[in-house]
């Protein structure tokens, strides 16, 4: 008998990613977040009833399309508040690695402390090249350029990812911090990590051209 489908609640799928890890990268948001750090800048992603169920075999087959990927990285929301379809999405993406595609890397951030990650999701642990955990400070210095706040570490968790990250901690300068745009359905989409002060110089820049932002994900 076949086993029941894995759901997921998604905030957005992109590719390609440029702005998120290593190379060319799908980029998977999780809708929902129990956390809700100060200074968040993807407010749009932390209530649990927005977004959309998917099927996590959909959203492997839509990411095995794709070509040329280096990698995946998994954010949110936070992606450990769904654990079982976190790990059926981690388990789809071993077995695409295994047909072929060895060196995709998987990299994924969480606001839990590693601590907490540690004891409840070990397992989920071991299917990661790279993590960067804890919750963002916004009253700390930033971090490098793939970490919000500079308590946030980058971990590598395999010989891929130390290979990948582990000489320069994944994080070059904070002065290196690039963001991407996309436009679909309608709306802007900021991917990456922004420094302190970039949303608002972009809104101030905008309403300067006439350009006036509603709904801004980094304000409620
Ligand atoms: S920074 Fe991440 S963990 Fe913190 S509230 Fe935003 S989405 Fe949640």
């Amino acid at each position: 008998m076949a086993a029941n489908p894995v759901f997921l609640r998604l905030n957005k799928a992109h590719y390609p990613v440029t702005v998120l890890g290593y190379g060319r990268r799908i980029g998977i948001w999780f809708q929902g977040c129990s956390i809700r750090c100060k200074g968040c800048v993807s407010q749009d992603t932390w209530e649990e009833a927005a977004g959309a169920w998917m099927r996590v075999a959909d959203l492997l087959a839509w990411c095995r399309q794709k070509e040329g990927v280096d990698g995946v990285t998994i954010s949110g929301g936070e992606p450990f508040d769904q654990p079982r379809a976190l790990n059926a999405l981690l388990d789809g993406i071993r077995r695409w690695k295994r047909r072929g595609n060895p060196d995709l890397d998987v990299f994924c951030y969480s606001g839990y402390p590693l601590k907490t990650l540690q004891a409840r999701h070990g397992a989920l642990l071991k299917k990661l090249d790279v993590l960067v955990p804890e919750p963002y400070v916004d009253a700390l210095p930033q971090g490098g350029c793939w970490r919000g706040s500079a308590n946030q570490p980058l971990l590598p968790l395999s010989p891929l990812g130390r290979a990948r990250y582990g000489d320069r901690d994944g994080s070059p300068s904070p002065k290196e911090k690039t963001l991407q745009v996309s436009m679909e359905d309608g709306q802007i989409w900021m991917i990456g990590i922004p420094a302190r002060g970039d949303m608002a110089a972009l809104e101030d820049l905008c309403a300067q051209r006439g350009l006036h932002l509603q709904a801004v994900s980094w304000r409620r």
